[in-house]
């Protein structure tokens, strides 16, 4: 595979992390996103340089767009060009429906979907361009069937899904992919309060997914030349 320059938002810890060291591995230019876990973000950077790898870290709220576009100016600065965007980033919260205030509501969906609204727009600009290029959204499996005490959550998750459908449309004719991956439960620190034995029953494969399940159709999605506008769905079965 050729090397690409690649931003993946979310990159200090569970899937996004999985994902900017396997690309990085495969000998892209990674610029790994982070927000507040900078510790762990200098931590993977170490990681990789041990292995002779060379990534970037940027610490930006993908919730902010003057952060968003300071990431964008730094990558096109030093690289003169975006391949491929990982929208990754994102938080979860758990609360009934009835509990969810306003201040709830404006967070999830502003971390979760007006980040990759933001991001995407930052970058298009750049990859319409170079009339090629590639993003992948992470959505979830609750914007699929809904998520009980997540609506919050899964309206941001089902919106991501309709704006990669949208954009893959719009996009076509410029050479630009996009696609969401709809992951179930990964084994990450989101997941720190779930009971995975429950959630093991609902699951036809019983078992829990790992962030490299997802990394590894992250790879292939970048890859493939043919599939624009999926929701690809890894979920052990749990969604059929
Ligand atoms: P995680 O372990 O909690 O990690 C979340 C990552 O997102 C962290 O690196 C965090 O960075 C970053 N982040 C959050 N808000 C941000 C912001 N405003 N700006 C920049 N970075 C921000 O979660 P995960 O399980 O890896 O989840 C990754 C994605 O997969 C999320 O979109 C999540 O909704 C989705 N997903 C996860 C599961 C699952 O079962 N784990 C299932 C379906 C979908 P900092 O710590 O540096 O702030």
């Amino acid at each position: 595979m050729s090397q690409k320059v690649v931003i993946v938002t979310g990159a200090s810890r569970g899937i996004g992390r999985e994902i900017a060291k396997t690309l990085a591995k495969d000998g892209n230019h990674v610029i790994a996103n982070y927000n507040q876990s900078s510790e762990a973000a200098l931590h993977l950077q170490n990681e990789l340089k041990e292995a002779g790898l060379d990534i970037d870290i940027f610490k930006c709220d993908v919730s902010k767009r003057q952060d968003v576009q300071n990431m964008i100016h730094f990558t096109i600065n030093k690289y003169g060009k975006i391949d491929v965007l990982i929208n990754n980033a994102g938080v979860d919260q758990t609360k009934l429906f009835t509990d969810i205030t306003d201040a709830d509501w404006n967070w999830i969906i502003q971390n979760n979907l007006y980040s990759v609204f933001c991001c995407s727009q930052e970058v298009i600009k750049y990859m319409l361009h170079e009339k090629s290029g590639c993003i992948i959204n992470i959505s979830s499996i609750f914007g699929r069937i809904g998520g009980s005490c997540e609506a919050h959550y899964s309206c941001s998750k089902a919106g991501i899904d309709g704006l990669t459908k949208s954009l893959a449309k719009e996009l076509a004719l410029s050479h630009i992919r996009v696609n969401s991956i709809a992951p179930g439960a990964i084994d990450t620190d989101m997941n720190k309060n779930v009971d995975y034995e429950e959630v093991k029953k609902e699951i036809p494969l019983a078992k829990i997914g790992t962030p490299n399940d997802i990394a590894k159709c992250v790879k292939w999605l970048m890859e493939d030349e043919y599939t624009t506008g999926q929701i690809i769905e890894i979920n052990g079965g749990w969604n059929m």
